[in-house]
Formats: structure tokens, C-alpha cells, sequence
């Protein structure tokens, strides 16, 4: 498994390469493509290509796949949660989220994650490995299967850093928005971040017109150090010139993620704080009232400081909203996931 590659991470070109390369003939490429894009979860399902040149083919390719390993739907508002099975055994989880204008879904990007935020359930483990970019598409497949739909958007907020996984990230991002493929428009799209700076500056190069969200969490660096160790590698006005570059240069507004922890960022000063750090951005600030996953710990204020919270931030110009709650009996929020298998 780890010296063979995941054919459904290949592009067309790959794919011609690669067939050319091994002395197929060319027409071949256009049908394993064609099955690629549909999503196909073995080389069994290539019903028009010859068994002899599938084998061939699998001498160095493996075709990854996610299969429901449990489902948990929500009897409030219809949220569905699922725990997907790897290949090689490994888990991982994905929500399905309907909205008026279609169904939303948020993926994983890795097994774990290795950025140890304080509050959050997928890095309490560490990281196990990436994903490849044909394990993400596969989470859209086996879901519009699973529930017969189609998904129109799609939020990079599951376990893991994309930025992270950065290539394969960026080769998911290339195939699910091709045409031949789910053709899911990159403004369509949300990148969520925990302010990995380097490879922020090198999205920004790209331009494309997908949301970057950057889960910023604290107003300064003596809060943002006690709760994200990322903070400890870029400063908070490191990651803040690096979004105002970001915006100039995709000409994107950009959102901010604020997970709302009582009596550790949650005071009228952080608000305040927050005004002044981020005034003269075009950006939207989304207020999150933190989910509890530790014990004793990260507790979420009550609601109405979470909603004055929002009234400073307003009436100091930032454009902030707090995040409405899907799934919330099935622990499908931010930061509850985490197969607990
Ligand atoms: N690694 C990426 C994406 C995954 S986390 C990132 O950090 O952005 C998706 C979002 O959920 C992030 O904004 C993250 O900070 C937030 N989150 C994690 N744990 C949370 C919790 N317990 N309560 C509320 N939000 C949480």
C-alpha cells in the first residue's frame, strides 16, 4: 500500500501519462478517467476496459475509497454524520449539512491532526497520515451515494490541516472542481486554517476563489499562545499581514473563525482587541460557541455574552455573526470529531 499510489488522486494528464507510458492505447486513458470521475471505488467497475490492462495498471496503482462504517443522523435538523473506513483501516469522519440552497458537506483532510489546538477533539490522538486527494473526493462520492444527492458546497473543516497536507489539498481542490469531475466551483469552496503562514503565502500566489477561513481564536498573542501552539511558530501580526496580503492579492474577503471560550477569549477587551487588530479588513468574523471536549475544560459562555460579544464587534465595524448549530445531538459541530472507534 505505501509504495503503490492512489490512481483517483491522478488528473487527466496523469492518467494519459501514465497509460502512454506502460504502452496502452491512448483511447484507454479517456475511459478510466471517465470512470474516476464518477467516482468508482474499484477497477471492477471499469466494465469497458480489458481485464489485462486494469491488472497492468494495478501493478502500481491502488484506487482508494471511504466506506460507511457508521451513519448518525440528526433527528433536530437532519444533519448527517458519518465515520468512514479507509482502506487500510484508519478513521475518519465527514458531515452532511442541508442548507436552503443545497447540501453542504465538510471533509477531512488528514487521520488526526498534529497541530494540537487546546480545544479540539481530532488532535488529541496526533496525526496518523494524510489523506491522499482521492480519499477527500471520496468522502463526496460515498455521501451523495449513501444519501442519493447531490452536494453543491464544500467546507475543508473535518479532522486535519489541509494546509498541512498541502499537495494533496491543492490536487483534491483541482479535481473536484474540474469540469469532467463533480465540478464543484472553487466559490463554492471554504479552506479552513489554523494559520499555517508559509502556506498561506503560497495559496495566495494561486488566486483562486475559494474561501479562506483562518481560525484565529484569540485577539492577541498571549491567548492565542495558551490555546494553539501554531501561534508559537507565527505571531498573530504575522498571521494577520499575511491574510491583508492575501486579500489585496485574490481581491477574496476573507473569514474568521472565533471559537468562544468562556473567561479565556470572550471578555468586552477581546472584543475590542479584535476590532482593532482586524479594522480596515475586508473580512467576516464567524463567532462559535466553543463545544466542550474536555472534561473540565474550554467551557462556551452563555449565550447572551456570546451575543453581546457580537454587538461590540459590530458596532466597532467587523462584520460578525454567530454561527448557527447543525447536528447538535449527534456531536457533528466544530471540533467534536474524532472516530471513536
Ligand atoms: N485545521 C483546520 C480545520 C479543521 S477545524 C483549522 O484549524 O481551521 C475546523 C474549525 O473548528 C476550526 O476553526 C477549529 O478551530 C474549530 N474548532 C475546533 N475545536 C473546536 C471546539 N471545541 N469548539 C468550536 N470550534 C472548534
Amino acid at each position: 500500500m505505501i509504495l503503490i499510489k492512489d490512481l483517483k488522486s491522478l488528473n487527466e494528464i496523469e492518467i494519459n501519462e501514465l497509460i502512454t507510458g506502460i504502452g496502452i492505447p491512448k483511447f484507454r486513458a479517456k475511459q478510466i478517467f471517465g470512470w474516476l470521475c464518477k467516482g468508482v471505488d474499484s477497477f471492477d467497475e471499469m466494465s469497458n476496459v480489458p481485464k489485462a490492462v486494469l491488472e497492468k495498471i494495478a501493478e502500481d496503482y491502488y484506487i482508494s475509497y471511504v466506506t460507511v462504517e457508521r451513519k448518525f443522523v440528526s433527528q433536530i435538523d437532519g444533519t448527517v454524520k458519518y465515520l468512514f473506513r479507509l482502506c487500510d483501516d484508519e478513521f475518519i469522519e465527514s458531515v452532511v449539512m442541508k442548507y436552503k440552497h443545497g447540501y453542504s458537506i465538510c471533509v477531512s483532510t488528514q487521520v488526526g491532526c498534529r497541530m494540537g489546538c487546546r480545544f479540539c477533539a481530532s488532535t488529541i490522538e496526533g496525526k496518523k497520515r494524510d489523506l491522499t486527494a482521492g480519499e477527500i473526493l471520496s468522502q463526496i462520492f460515498t455521501a451523495q451515494k449513501d444519501l442519493n444527492i447531490r452536494i453543491s458546497n464544500i467546507v475543508l473543516m473535518g479532522m486535519g490541516e489541509p494546509l498541512d497536507n498541502y499537495d494533496n489539498t491543492l490536487k483534491f481542490l483541482e479535481l473536484v472542481s474540474g469540469e469532467s469531475g463533480l465540478n464543484i466551483g472553487m466559490r463554492h469552496i471554504s479552506l479552513s486554517t489554523c494559520g499555517v503562514v508559509d502556506k498561506i503565502k503560497k495559496l495566495e500566489q494561486l488566486k483562486l476563489q475559494l474561501t479562506l477561513s483562518i481560525s484565529l481564536h484569540a485577539p492577541n498573542d498571549e491567548i492565542r499562545d495558551m490555546i494553539m501552539p501554531i501561534n508559537k511558530k507565527w505571531r498573530v501580526n504575522e498571521l494577520i499581514e499575511a491574510c491583508k496580503s492575501y486579500i489585496n492579492t485574490t481581491g477574496r474577503r476573507i473569514s474568521f473563525e472565533y471559537a468562544m471560550i468562556k473567561d479565556v477569549n470572550d471578555s468586552d477587551d477581546c472584543a475590542k482587541q479584535l476590532i482593532k487588530l482586524l479594522s480596515g479588513m475586508i473580512c467576516h468574523v464567524n463567532l462559535i460557541p466553543a463545544n466542550q471536549v474536555h472534561k473540565d475544560k474550554f467551557e462556551r459562555p452563555d449565550t447572551k455574552r456570546v451575543y453581546e460579544f457580537e454587538k461590540i464587534l459590530n458596532s466597532g465595524g467587523i462584520n460578525a455573526t454567530v454561527r448557527r448549530t447543525l447536528g447538535a445531538d449527534i456531536n457533528a459541530s466544530c471540533g467534536q470529531l474524532k472516530g471513536k472507534k
